[in-house]
């Protein structure tokens, strides 16, 4: 009897993170299904450096090819459905749903929901340059999903903005957690506090690496955890 589906994974963005969701991905399926039971997934964990350099270029219709490159990959070996592990590369999410055709476990989606069901309203956004940013005139790939979805959201002032940034590239997605960063990201999540966020998303999937729920004076949305989790409940009940 077929207890799940396959689900696909594209990662390595960076593999940093991508291992925390092989390892909570697996554990999911086995706390509902028990025993030998494990996660029915195929992950294509893709090389980041040319990924981060075309980031850094802006130039996210070739960032779009490789993902549905990968996504379409990933169909052809069986997947049901698709989850990019990165909140960063959702910014082609829609080309890549569309072109590939499977359902997407969309990661914004996944964490307004969380938020909403905690009956919070406002909420910091710490992630990329590009997760967090909102400068220009196109409707924002991420936070007018979260806005869209009823939040109020907020997100550091633009040299800190830099800052989260390039810890997470130089630091985060090379394995290195560092105690000053930690303390820096801290006192910004306090500032967004102070100016009235009820909890904080962390929204880059490495950033979970280094900030715990105790390391915050509110509420933490890891969004490596609660995208792993709506990939187990794709697995297991749709
Ligand atoms: N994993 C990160 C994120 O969730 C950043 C790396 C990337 O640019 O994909 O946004």
């Amino acid at each position: 009897m077929r207890t799940q589906k396959t689900l696909g994974i594209i990662g390595g963005m960076s593999w940093e993170s991508t291992q925390t969701y092989y390892q909570l991905i697996n554990k999911g399926v086995k706390d509902e299904l028990g025993g030998l039971h494990s996660a029915d997934i195929i992950i294509h964990s893709l090389d980041f450096a040319p990924i981060a350099a075309l980031q850094a270029k802006d130039d996210w219709n070739k960032l779009a090819k490789l993902l549905i490159d990968s996504g379409l990959g990933l169909k052809r070996a069986g997947v049901e459905g698709l989850l990019i592990a990165s909140n960063t590369m959702h910014k082609v999410a829609e080309q890549v749903q569309l072109a590939v055709d499977l359902p997407l476990i969309h990661i914004a989606d996944a964490t307004a929901n969380i938020i909403l069901n905690q009956k919070l309203k406002t909420v910091a956004l710490l992630g990329t340059k590009f997760t967090m940013n909102n400068e220009s005139a196109e409707p924002h790939f991420y936070q007018q999903r979260l806005i869209d979805a009823g939040l109020t959201v907020l997100v550091p002032e633009s040299k800190a903005q830099d800052k989260i940034h390039d810890i997470i590239y130089n630091e985060l997605c090379q394995g290195q957690l560092l105690s000053e960063s930690r303390d820096y990201y801290i006192e910004v999540i306090k500032e967004l506090a102070q100016q009235g966020a009820q909890g904080v998303i962390l929204g880059c999937t490495e950033i979970g690496l280094l900030i715990k729920p105790e390391d915050s004076p509110i509420p933490v949305f890891d969004t490596t955890q609660i995208h792993a989790e709506a990939g187990v409940r794709f697995l297991l009940h749709t």
